[in-house]
């Protein structure tokens, strides 16, 4: 039966590897969950009979669309946009929207994919998304960024709603964007929907810990696994790569467990700092004025700054938090990580490792939490404002925390559960990707063909 299942996954990979040439991102990504699944279909022959594996590859629906916008010249831009409405098997689609030059179908769809079951494995009712677009933020000013939104929305609106897809932040996509398309979805509609979108500023339907949310279930997760296995963040050194929303959160966190985290970065490069990362300083650069990570050893002399984002993984540390962009840990990285002694990988972005990476930190036996699981925090509190919204009320800050902090401990559980039944116990990839798919895959197969 292992044999037949293990033939049925590699039918359905090459098919996919057929039907989405060149998009590699999209391939490494269900090449993961795929993996993992073999031991689910030798047990389970009805998911072969109902061939789920290839429903769930191919998305429900893909929208590309033409975003026009005039820039502070006067000048006519073009961007593309994309919506990946990937799953709604167990709720509407739900995912961010990226706003980066990198953007393209298989980076939008590998997102959608990881998201399906991340946001299954939340145990909240969120089927999977995602979307984004090509276009750059970075040097443009408020206006332009406004001007993109409401022309990206003006296409969107057609396809999103409460009970339809629900799109929200990632990667160039914080409050300000979220709420200029907020601003525009609500013009357009001429109704105050508010659980159209999520991550939206707390004044008007936004959730407490939102904000938070991604950076601490991140830490959350990752403190679980120490837990497990008898050991804390306290007194550790920690490596976060990036200096956004999901990274700036994680470092709070992590302090405020008792470690010390001396690096981050972004795309130009990364600091070190040997007394510990000032985050109020970080906080400033990066969320008031939007500048380079570079300016913080002006601020902190005794810091330094190094060129080649990538190379912080150099820096020694006993947990390393990818929490920038995909694929930043390669196998040289990984190699480097196992021989400085890095005890615990907690992944904040999404597909931070390349899954040569992963197999070096599972054969040297580093605590590795995927970002499936250790980054679902932010997407479940975000279905926690789905759920203020639809009652026209609002939690506390401490409320919302706790309730995330209960989720990311529910994830461990049920990822560990999963691992041990399919006979990889402790190996969270496929404990993770199993107990994530098979929600789906039985609410697929309850709601027919
Ligand atoms: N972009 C985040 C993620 O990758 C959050 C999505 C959301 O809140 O809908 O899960």
């Amino acid at each position: 039966q292992l044999l037949d299942a293990k033939k049925y996954v590699d039918d359905v990979y090459e098919v996919v590897k057929k039907r989405n040439q060149g998009e590699e991102e999209f391939h490494q990504a269900v090449k993961e969950v795929f993996d993992s699944l073999v031991p689910v279909f030798a047990k389970h022959p009805e998911y072969i009979e109902h061939n789920i594996l290839e429903q769930v590859v191919e998305p429900e629906r893909i929208i590309s669309f033409r975003v026009p916008w005039v820039d502070d010249e006067g000048k006519v831009q073009v961007n593309r946009g994309f919506r990946v409405q990937f799953n709604s098997a167990i709720g509407p689609y739900k995912g961010g929207l990226r706003f980066h030059p990198s953007v393209n179908a298989s980076i939008i769809k590998f997102l959608g994919f990881e998201q399906i079951f991340k946001n299954s494995l939340t145990g909240q009712p969120i089927g999977g998304g995602k979307g984004g677009s090509d276009f750059d933020p970075k040097g443009k000013s408020d206006r332009e960024i406004m001007r993109f939104c409401q022309s990206f929305m003006n296409e969107l609106v057609n396809h999103i709603g409460p009970d339809v897809d629900v799109p929200a932040g990632d990667i160039g996509v914080g409050a300000r964007e979220v709420g200029f398309m907020f601003g525009q979805y609500k013009r357009l509609k001429g109704a105050y929907e508010a659980g159209v979108l999520t991550g939206k500023g707390v004044g008007y339907g936004g959730s407490l810990a939102r904000t938070e949310a991604t950076g601490y279930g991140t830490v959350y997760f990752v403190e679980e696994m120490l837990k497990d296995n008898g050991d804390s963040f306290k007194g550790k050194t920690v490596v976060v790569s990036g200096s956004g929303n999901v990274s700036i959160y994680a470092i709070e966190k992590a302090h405020e467990l008792g470690a010390k985290v001396v690096a981050c970065s972004d795309s130009g490069g990364y600091i070190y700092d040997k007394n510990g990362i000032d985050l109020a300083t970080v906080k400033q650069l990066k969320e008031v004025e939007r500048k380079r990570i570079s300016e913080y050893v002006n601020h902190h002399p005794e810091a330094t700054y190094h060129e080649g984002s990538t190379d912080i993984w150099l820096v020694p540390c006993d947990i390393a938090l990818p929490c920038a962009t995909q694929n930043e840990i390669n196998d040289v990285s990984a190699k480097i990580l196992v021989a400085n002694g890095v005890k615990a990988v907690g992944e904040g972005a999404n597909m931070p490792s390349t899954l040569e990476a992963i197999d070096i930190f599972i054969k040297n036996d580093v605590l590795f939490g995927p970002a499936k699981a250790a980054n679902a925090g932010g997407v479940a509190v975000s279905a926690l404002e789905m759920a203020q919204n639809s009652m026209r009320l609002s939690w506390t800050f401490a409320e919302v925390d706790a309730k995330l902090h209960e989720i990311m401990k529910n994830i461990y559980k049920d990822s560990v559960e999963a691992s041990v039944e399919y006979g990889h116990p402790g190996n969270l990839v496929v404990g993770s990707n199993i107990a994530g798919f098979k929600k789906v895959a039985n609410a697929m197969i309850s709601q027919g063909v």
